[in-house]
């Protein structure tokens, strides 16, 4: 008889954003006349910029031309003219040095993040900030691994460090942090780095915001910091810096340097993926190919300006209200505290200014009593939603 795997009964249901959906629902049926804003999901609104189309294009031109049509791609796990954009914006971005072969292409970070639990076996203990992303809970709980949370919190200002006593073999870090927008700085980043080199143990960095970082003393890549190499690897994303949310295309990167157990990580993962994933398709990697040029960075930045200018929007309303907050300046995301549960909290958003976000526990314990505002929406409805909070809470 088929067993399955016992630990998927462990999952909490996700009910988060069908439940924030139900009230919506609900809410707007009995009340058909309500202007609702959505704060709520972290999907971006605005469309792909026009040097990526024209590189989709041409792409997709060449695939229907005999000499030029590709088919499986290389299995080094992307095409190195991707890889060596990806090589020059780290030297540009963040003064970072790679080699192509310690960048690998996929469809995105949330694949490689959960597929990444592959290399290591059920016996580590996995440390994870509370509020975070639940895909780094979920993909470890599906294989019946103990994890150990870190409490992320108002005292901490949402970035929890190691602490005496502390012990773990795999460590989860997200900066700017989903769902708080928090930012650690290169010193927070630092101790994590020491602490993951004399424990032996491996951080996974989770970078898919770093394109939201504009304060240039804050951290875009976990390998600014001495000695990153040795113990990390780090997931990025084109989703939110370059609205590839249905596009798909992410890069992880594991350095040569990088051993544990005496194993190269970069050669384990580059086999994991050539047994189970056959490549990112050839337009979809031109076209990201056309974010990292200049007029391609130039086009993505604007548009991580106008969601910025939100962000800054929001967070300019909760500090004239004196709303305790994270996040905002260098993330699409603002973390509010409520003062109540996170729960009833959107219920009076929603019923009182029609004006729908996240409710904070939907990212862990932690999250109870805060509220995550996304700045992904159109600078109007921005503006009009602050405008009701303006009245709501004044
Ligand atoms: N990491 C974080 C922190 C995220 O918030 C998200 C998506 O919301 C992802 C990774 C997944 O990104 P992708 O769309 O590349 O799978």
């Amino acid at each position: 008889m088929v067993k399955v795997n016992a630990n998927y009964k462990n999952l909490k249901q996700n009910y988060l954003f069908a439940n924030i959906a139900k009230r919506v629902f609900s809410y707007s049926l009995s009340n058909p006349e309500a202007n609702i804003i959505k704060m709520g999901i972290g999907d971006v609104t605005q469309p792909l910029t026009p040097p990526v189309v024209k590189a989709l294009i041409k792409a997709s031109a060449e695939m229907g031309v005999k000499e030029t049509f590709r088919g499986y791609g290389p299995d080094d796990q992307g095409y190195n003219f991707l890889k060596e954009s990806i090589v020059n914006y780290y030297k540009s971005n963040c003064g970072v040095e790679l080699y192509p072969n310690e960048i690998m292409i996929s469809d995105g970070a949330k694949s490689d993040i959960a597929n990444f639990t592959d290399l290591f076996s059920n016996d580590n203990v996995i440390l994870i900030p509370d509020p975070v992303y639940p895909v780094y809970t979920d993909s470890n709980i599906m294989l019946g691994r103990k994890i150990q949370l870190i409490d992320g919190n108002e005292s901490n200002n949402f970035l929890p460090l190691p602490y005496d006593g502390l012990e773990c073999d795999i460590i989860y870090l997200c900066s700017p942090n989903n769902p708080t927008g928090a930012v650690y700085t290169k010193e927070q980043l630092k101790l994590w780095v020491d602490f993951a080199i004399e424990k032996n143990a491996i951080i996974l960095y989770d970078a898919a915001y770093e394109a939201f970082i504009s304060n240039t003393s804050l951290p875009r890549s976990i390998y600014e910091i001495n000695d990153a190499k040795k113990c990390a690897v780090e997931f990025c994303s084109l989703s939110k810096t370059a609205g590839f949310t249905g596009t798909r295309l992410g890069y992880t990167i594991v350095p040569e340097t990088l051993i544990c157990d005496g194993e190269s990580i970069n050669k384990m993962w580059l086999r994991r993926q050539t047994t189970k994933f056959n490549g990112t398709a050839y337009i979809i990697q031109r076209g990201a190919d056309a974010v990292f040029k200049d007029d391609g960075m130039k086009a993505c930045h604007e548009i991580i300006e106008y969601y910025k200018g939100n962000a800054k929007i929001m967070a300019d309303t909760m500090t004239e209200l004196g709303i305790w907050y994270t996040g905002a300046l260098n993330s699409p995301y603002i973390w509010i505290k409520c003062g109540m549960d996170s729960w009833e909290y959107f219920d009076m958003l929603l019923n009182e200014i029609h004006v729908v976000g996240t409710p904070g526990s939907g990212f862990g314990r932690c999250g109870a009593g805060y509220f995550r505002l996304t700045a992904f929406n159109t600078r109007e409805n921005t503006i009009e939603a602050m405008n009701r909070f303006l009245k709501l809470f004044k």
